[in-house]
């Protein structure tokens, strides 16, 4: 096991239960998938995690991903073309962390990619040049996805799915929560009424809104109040306008925030 650094260098990430201690464990035994709501922290837990563990990561965004994004592909360059490697070949080549944030948002050819290398063959194979990379033991694929966005023509393959070991997130205790709301350089006091609301708000959710107000959005009201912004500005901005296009929904959400500010 890697010796776990902790320095400044590490992002600060609050653990909500226990997906740090499942975080490590998977990273012995097999791949991690992190799985819930986008803004509950996923990202922000890899990136903790490689830092911890002293590992590089490199971190791909799927949507749209087709294979060759993944393992790259000949450019041109002065004339002549070049093969350049994707993030997913630079991460085997080097032994390193490769995540790839909403999983399911890629396109098939990705699955067929991912299987060879994440099953006990440990291998990227890399048609357009022929080489054949065999992942080194430092070498890790963390995928996450989130449920509610899940449809049933992108789920991933049972198959693909059985390798990896699932690591749930959900939205923080509200105690967790201001401690990492804070990060936004906004005082206590006026960080507790924020978590008060996403709580009022996250119980609407599935009724009027499809989702709630994610730990992401509480973030960015709380940077902008800290800005000095004034709390309906900031609300507006990073918590209605992103929930919702609906004037009613919207009205009933400015609703909300009146009983609770
Ligand atoms: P996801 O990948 O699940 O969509 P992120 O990891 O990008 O979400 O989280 C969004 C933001 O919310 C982070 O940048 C961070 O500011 C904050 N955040 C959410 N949960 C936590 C947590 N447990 N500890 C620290 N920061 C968190």
């Amino acid at each position: 096991m890697n010796a776990i650094l902790r320095d400044a260098t590490v992002p600060f990430y609050k653990p909500v239960g226990n997906e740090c201690e499942l975080f490590e464990a998977a990273s012995a035994n097999g791949l991690p998938l992190l799985k819930g709501a986008t803004g509950c922290g996923k990202t922000r837990n890899v990136e903790h995690m490689a830092a911890r563990m002293g590992r590089k990561l490199h971190t791909v965004a799927c949507h749209t991903l087709s294979a060759a994004d993944l393992i790259g592909r000949f450019l041109l360059k002065g004339g002549a073309t070049e093969w350049v490697d994707g993030p997913l070949t630079r991460a085997v080549r080097e032994g390193a962390i490769c995540y790839l944030d909403e999983v399911v948002e890629a396109r098939k050819d990705v699955t067929v990619v991912l299987h060879p290398l994440t099953d006990n063959r440990r291998t990227l194979m890399i048609d357009r040049t022929g080489e054949e990379l065999v992942a080194p033991p430092g070498f890790m694929l963390v995928a996450s996805y989130n449920p509610g966005y899940q449809n049933i023509l992108k789920r991933l393959k049972p198959s693909t799915r059985q390798r990896f070991l699932s690591i749930s997130f959900t939205f923080p205790d509200p105690v967790t929560e201001t401690a990492v709301v804070r990060e936004s350089g906004l005082s206590e006091a006026r960080v507790a009424p924020l978590v008060r609301l996403a709580g009022h708000v996250r119980a609407l959710s599935g009724m009027d809104l499809e989702e709630g107000v994610s730990t992401r959005l509480l973030v960015y009201a709380a940077s902008l109040m800290a800005g000095g912004m004034t709390v309906e500005q900031a609300l507006e901005a990073a918590v209605i306008e992103p929930l919702t296009d609906e004037p009613d929904v919207a009205q009933a959400l400015r609703d909300l925030i009146a009983t609770v500010y």
